[in-house]
């Protein structure tokens, strides 16, 4: 029997791109939606029939690019094939990513009627000058206004998504994106240190000495100064860069997220999606125009191989338990569990990973707690990078 999934779907577009975005995602191209969704359908339906229909789904995540510039209708028609191809498990998490420039409050109605039941905005400041740098299509009085839609369209689980270490930024600064997001009263806030990635307009600035290169030292005293704030105000740390609002009756921590630190299946559709599934990991194409021509052109019933998967590498054991103490290592409470991980591969990692696991004890950055728990110290957090690398041949 198959083990219960997540999907990922991937909607690579993007009204403009941001000067530090290096994700598989264009812009110009909105006029290929249509055609992408109906292959995304397809490619849907390829995987229910792959799984008899009869694989059993916990989340489903819209991720991007900007999934919130698609119509609510397109996304009833993507709900309904995954419906009809999945079994949907009854309290299901279905999020989406989007962009508080692109919503309205009837849209965000619509999409909570879908079945929508987490929404994820990328605000990611509220300062004008870094949202400017940053290129993005808002401004922060529209961020607050589509979480207050959000809310009043029924939302009841509501991320937002935050980026530290700009160039220039200081801690006041980032200090008041903080509390103006702390205001916002939302269950879930997840926080990204800014990478300068190359091919963006931001790594040519930085190169070209137009722009600072922002300071290592000084995004690690923001990362603490948002771990206090974030947990004086009844948030809980449950990932190095996640938290969630601490309630007792409801676990506001992303379900989905959860299955990739849990190194869990999950399968990803659309362009350049990933997915990990039957021990094995895959990749698709990246293009959309190669991704649409590469199924238009097959039956995709009567294929073994999924056309527009373009990279597959089998999960030998070894490396399974390999990710499995790297991903899980993220999760700052949870940890890895002995007693699981010896459940999932008739071994203890004491055993398999005797020397790591003793090196990094020695050195603070690992710590186990309850004779059980194999997690990450409080200081490791920030070097979190360095510990999982331990565990890579
Ligand atoms: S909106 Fe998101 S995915 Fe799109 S360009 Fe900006 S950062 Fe990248």
């Amino acid at each position: 029997m198959n083990k219960v999934h997540s999907v990922y779907l991937h909607i690579p577009f993007c009204q403009k791109r941001c000067s530090y975005c290096d994700f598989n995602t264009f812009s110009g191209l909105s006029h290929l939606i249509p055609a992408y969704i109906h292959q995304l359908r397809r490619e849907i339906s390829y995987y229910g029939n792959k799984f008899a229909k009869d694989l059993a789904v916990k989340t489903i995540f819209f991720g991007g690019g900007t999934p919130s510039l698609l119509d609510a209708t397109l996304f009833n028609s993507l709900m309904d094939e995954l419906s009809d191809n999945f079994r949907i498990l009854d309290n299901a998490e279905i999020s989406l990513e989007a962009n508080p420039g692109t919503v309205t409050l009837e849209y965000l109605q619509n999409l909570l009627e879908i079945g929508f039941n987490r929404i994820s905005f990328g605000i990611q400041t509220s300062n004008p000058v870094y949202l400017e740098l940053l290129g993005r299509i808002h401004d922060h009085y529209q961020s607050i206004q589509a979480i207050q839609w959000a809310k009043q369209a029924g939302f009841t689980n509501i991320n937002l998504d935050l980026i530290y270490g700009l160039p220039g930024q200081t801690n006041d600064e980032w200090k008041k994106t903080l509390e103006d997001s702390l205001s916002l009263s939302t269950q879930h806030i997840s926080l990204y240190a800014l990478g300068i990635e190359e091919n963006t307009p931001l790594y040519d600035w930085v190169d070209k000495g137009m722009v600072e290169n922002p300071d290592p030292d000084l995004a690690a005293e923001m990362y603490e100064l948002a771990d206090q704030l974030l947990v004086e105000n009844g948030y809980a740390c449950y990932e190095i860069s996640n938290y969630y609002k601490v309630d007792e009756n409801i676990d506001y921590r992303c379900q989905h997220n959860l299955q990739y630190w849990r190194n869990q299946p999950y399968l990803g559709l659309g362009a350049g999606a990933h997915g990990y599934s039957n021990d094995v990991r895959y990749e698709n194409v990246n293009g959309i125009m190669e991704y649409i021509n590469l199924q238009k052109d097959t039956n995709l019933l009567s294929t073994l191989k999924n056309p527009v998967v373009k990279e597959l590498t089998k999960i030998d054991t070894f490396t399974a338990m390999q990710e499995t103490m790297m991903v899980g290592l993220r999760l700052v409470s949870e940890g890895v569990s002995i007693s699981e991980f010896s459940k999932r591969f008739s071994v203890s990692p004491l055993e398999i990973f005797t020397k790591e696991i003793e090196f990094l004890i020695k050195n603070h950055l690992l710590e186990i707690v309850d004779d059980d728990i194999i997690r990450l110290t409080k200081n490791a957090r920030l070097v979190g990078n360095q510990v999982f690398l331990q565990f890579v041949n």
